[in-house]
């Protein structure tokens, strides 16, 4: 049996109240008679007739007087499945059961809502005894007519009439779908539902049970807010299912009142926590954030307010109107923020809009719109099944593509966004375990350190954008011209380094040259102009295994102070010495 809390929201929202499909019900002239053999796999409340109470409680003599003067007092429900509204009146079911056998014949008669508050079953047969049996969810369980979680009685009906009537009262919304079988058919369909009701739970309570795990060893809100909006729906469909008291709480019949308005306020408020928080609401549509705040600060005081005056109608009323705008709140939420291009609110919005069009699917399969079919009746949990799984997918994209960005901004920070060659950052570690792990086999290695000649001119000259692009083009040719185990990276302005690892000077001379020679060449079209530009090029390469990366990067610079002092477009080459660094002049220092 699913939960018809959400089908009566959308009921509300859809402006389909199902109480006009009952005013505009044939009256029936006379008590409906129902066939004790029969048994009935489906709803039977289109086959009885009912009576709905005005001012004080009637008498099961009133009622019977009532319908013995005038059988138009009876309205024939057009629906297998009676829908009254929230906060009716109570009302008197009647049917005539016949038995035109000489046996009895066992049969069970239930209302298969967990939230009715009252249910009187009356069995009036002639000659014998009236019975009296009692349910509800204001009865503690073992006190009830069957221990079972929807009111239900079992009467073995003896041979000829039995005039049934029940009153059903309850402040939630009246829902009757009355089932009239035998005990094997109504086991078959507990069995059906108990199936259904474990899958359903077993996969929301997993996910309600992963995610605060992961709150506790994240330490990120959204898990725990996951978890509560889970977690209190569950808790929130035990209560209104019958399910709590069936096992959980079975005589605590005050808390049973008071559960489905407070459980509602903890899913909507812990739903709306959960879309704040995941679509960050607070920074992306701050006046949003705002006025949720306000509406459920308000919304909160009301039904403290109802607790206080223990007020349970209102609160309950409250509630209702509060579930819809919240439905219709997280799907707009969703929708805005998928628009204004946050990509993290697609599966968001795709579990939202699943439970929404299930609750849908639902309402107008019980309001009798669309025709009956079991995945319809069901569709409002496998939707929420659906939205659970959806926000699990949801949370698992944004830990991506958090993580995406983490390494993007990580290698951005190793990379120089001109060139996109390694900058210091991104050479550096490679370039020292590279050169110690060299220096210890005692093999060959070079530093190489190239500066553009007057680069300052070609700024000057062609602007600073053509000296962008020169600083581009000279990049490219170095990356070009290296060999595929040599490192490059941009050293800062217009100056490169290059690690050349097994290789000795002589061959690093020949590198440097063509390096030299290959920019020389190099001609770069700007605007109908062409640019050149020559290079100078310091190089070292450590005589012992105990001179630093530091140490031969400074050597390197020394000869290329040297090579610019010489005349610039040369190089200039020299082992590394074991003279302090600071006592070489470098390139760095004539500028
Ligand atoms: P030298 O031959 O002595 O190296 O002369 P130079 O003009 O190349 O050297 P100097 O250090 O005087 O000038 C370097 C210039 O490079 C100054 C600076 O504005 C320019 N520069 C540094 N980084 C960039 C950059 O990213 N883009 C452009 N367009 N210019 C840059
Ligand atoms: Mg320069
Ligand atoms: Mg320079």
């Amino acid at each position: 049996m699913p939960h018809y809390w959400p089908l009566l929201c959308v009921l509300i929202l859809l402006n389909l109240t199902t109480s006009a499909a009952a005013e505009s019900a044939d009256d029936y002239g006379s008590v409906p008679v129902i066939d004790a053999q029969s048994d009935y796999p489906g709803a039977v409340t289109d086959r009885v007739a009912f009576l709905a109470e005005q001012g004080d409680r009637l008498s099961v003599e009133q009622v019977q007087s009532l319908i013995g003067r005038n059988p138009t007092v009876l309205t024939r429900p057009q629906t297998s499945v009676l829908v009254n509204g929230i906060n009716s009146g109570a009302i008197w079911l009647a049917a005539d059961v016949l038995n035109p056998t000489e046996e009895l014949i066992l049969r069970r008669v239930s209302v298969r809502t967990g939230w009715l508050e009252r249910v009187d079953f009356f069995l009036l047969t002639e000659d014998r005894p009236p019975q009296h049996f009692v349910s509800g969810d204001q009865i503690p369980l073992d006190e009830r007519s069957l221990a079972k979680r929807i009111p239900s009685a079992d009467y073995p009906f003896p041979p000829g009439k039995t005039r049934l009537l029940l009153r059903i009262q309850t402040a939630d919304p009246m829902l009757v779908p009355l089932y009239f079988s035998s005990i094997t058919t109504s086991h078959g369909r507990e069995h059906s539902e108990t199936a259904f009701y474990s899958f359903v739970y077993g996969a929301m309570f997993a996910l309600s049970a992963y995610n605060l795990m992961l709150f506790a060893g994240l330490r990120q809100r959204r898990y725990l807010f996951y978890s509560l909006y889970m977690g209190s729906y569950l808790a929130m469909t035990a209560s209104y299912s019958g399910i709590g008291m069936a096992l959980l709480w079975p005589n605590a019949v005050a808390w049973q009142q008071w559960a489905p308005p407070l459980l509602m306020l903890c899913f909507a408020s812990a739903g709306l926590a959960f879309a704040t928080n995941f679509l960050n609401t607070k920074r992306h549509q701050p006046r949003l954030h705002r006025a949720i705040q306000i509406f459920f600060g308000a919304y909160f005081a009301l039904v403290t307010t109802c607790i206080a005056l223990n007020e349970q109608g209102p609160a309950l009323r409250l509630a209702f109107l509060v579930v819809p705008v919240f439905s219709a709140l997280m799907l707009y939420m969703g929708v805005s923020s998928w628009l204004s291009g946050n990509q993290a609110a697609r599966y968001f919005l795709l579990g939202t809009l699943a439970s929404v069009v299930g609750a849908s699917i639902s309402a107008l399969t019980v309001s009798g719109v669309i025709p009956y079919t079991q995945p319809g009746y069901y569709a409002v949990d496998i939707g929420m099944v659906l939205d659970a799984m959806l926000l699990a997918l949801a949370l698992a994209d944004l830990v991506r593509r958090n993580e995406q960005a983490r390494m993007t901004a990580e290698r951005n920070a190793r990379i120089d966004p001109l060139t996109g060659l390694n900058n210091r950052r991104g050479f550096l570690p490679v370039a020292e375990s590279l050169w110690s792990l060299v220096s210890r086999k005692n093999r060959n290695i070079c530093v190489v350190v190239i500066d553009i000649d007057h680069f300052k001119n070609i700024n000057d000259q062609y602007g600073h954008a053509a000296g962008d692009r020169v600083l581009k083009n000279i990049a490219a040719e170095l990356d070009r011209s290296r060999r595929k185990g040599d490192l490059l990276a941009r050293w800062g302005g217009e100056e490169f380094t290059l690690l050349l690892p097994e290789t000795d000077q002589a061959e690093a001379k020949k590198v440097a040259e063509r390096f030299r020679h290959n920019i020389e060449q190099l001609v770069i079209p700007d605007r109908g102009k062409l640019i050149r530009c020559t290079i100078s090029v310091g190089v070292a390469s450590p005589h012992s295994e105990h001179v630093s990366l530091d140490h031969a990067i400074a050597t390197a610079d020394h000869n290329l102070y040297q090579a610019k002092v010489q005349g610039r477009n040369q190089v200039c080459i020299g082992s590394t010495s074991d003279e302090p660094e600071k006592d070489l002049p470098s390139a760095e220092k004539i500028r």
